[in-house]
């Protein structure tokens, strides 16, 4: 299959799925979103596969969300409705955002993110999908959206990857965090160096390969399962209506109309900042 947005690699057992955007740090509209997840389940499907790679191309993994909006779902049939506003928000974020991050993380092969600079937000979201994570010395890791609006991402995936403490320093100053610190703190199987993370992922990859696939996938259903019973899901499932709260607050709405939309159409992250520092008198 040919796609727009993602580049598919298949070389044996091991397929590479590349977000790729170099020009814009593989930021992620709604349309890559689609694509990321369609070339998920085309590897599911594949029954050749055994371990799928997700990257990005250039020097980033992903910045996260297109900060000059995601568009709306080109290709969800099911997205095609008349309703509007607050409906409408909930049922277009459930799909592009929700739904495929989680069909990402319940792909029943094993998938490993290698990771090299901005891994922020979105791209944070879809890396910590992945059951393994590869980082090189040039990558780190963040949820920025708290600096942006008054709003939160749509899954909450710190307190499953750096613990409860750090995840709330994390989310509520929107700093990011390194590769070594991301090792630290378990977020990351490897710091490798830059150029060597291709190769060190495809070692990985093989390790993998050189098991018996149908274990393979047994075990990652049951660890996922672990995490379910942990309550991960009911906490993903929570957190995205908390994130629809984010929105619909009375700041968040004046924040939007004053400051974040003109802010966003000057574009860029440090418009937003410049914006945001505006509001709330405290320099970041
Ligand atoms: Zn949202």
């Amino acid at each position: 299959m040919a796609w727009e947005r993602v580049l598919y690699e298949k070389d044996g057992y091991i397929v590479k799925i590349t977000q790729n955007r170099p020009e814009k740090h593989n930021a992620q509209d709604a349309l890559m979103l689609e694509e990321l997840q369609e070339a998920f389940i085309e590897a599911d499907r594949d029954e050749e596969v055994r371990v799928v790679i997700l990257t990005g191309a250039g020097r980033s993994f992903s910045a996260g969300h297109d900060i000059g909006g995601t568009g709306l779902p080109a290709k969800g049939i099911e997205m095609q409705t008349k309703l509007q506003g607050l409906e409408m928000r909930i049922k277009r974020e459930k799909y592009i955002f929700y739904d495929e991050a989680l069909a990402l993380r319940n792909i029943s092969k094993p998938s490993i993110a290698a990771v090299r600079g901005a891994c922020l937000a979105g791209g944070l979201m879809v890396a910590a999908m992945c059951d393994i994570i590869m980082a090189s010395e040039t990558a780190f890791f963040g949820s920025p959206e708290i600096r942006m609006t008054p709003a939160t991402g749509e899954v909450l995936v710190e307190p499953w990857e750096v613990g409860v403490r750090k995840a709330k320093e994390m989310v509520l100053t929107g700093e990011s965090i390194n590769a070594q610190e991301a090792y630290r703190l378990g977020l990351v199987n490897h710091v490798v160096p830059d150029d060597k993370l291709e190769e060190e992922t495809l070692k990985m990859a093989h390790k993998i390969c050189a098991t018996d696939p149908i274990t393979a996938s047994l075990l990652k259903r049951s660890l996922n399962q672990t995490l379910d019973v942990m309550g991960q899901r009911a906490s993903f499932e929570y957190h995205f209506l908390i994130h629809q709260m984010s929105h619909s607050t009375e700041a968040a709405r004046r924040f939007q109309e004053q400051v974040g939309g003109p802010a966003r159409a000057r574009g860029g992250l440090r418009e937003f900042l410049k914006a945001r520092d505006g509001v709330y008198g405290e320099q970041s």
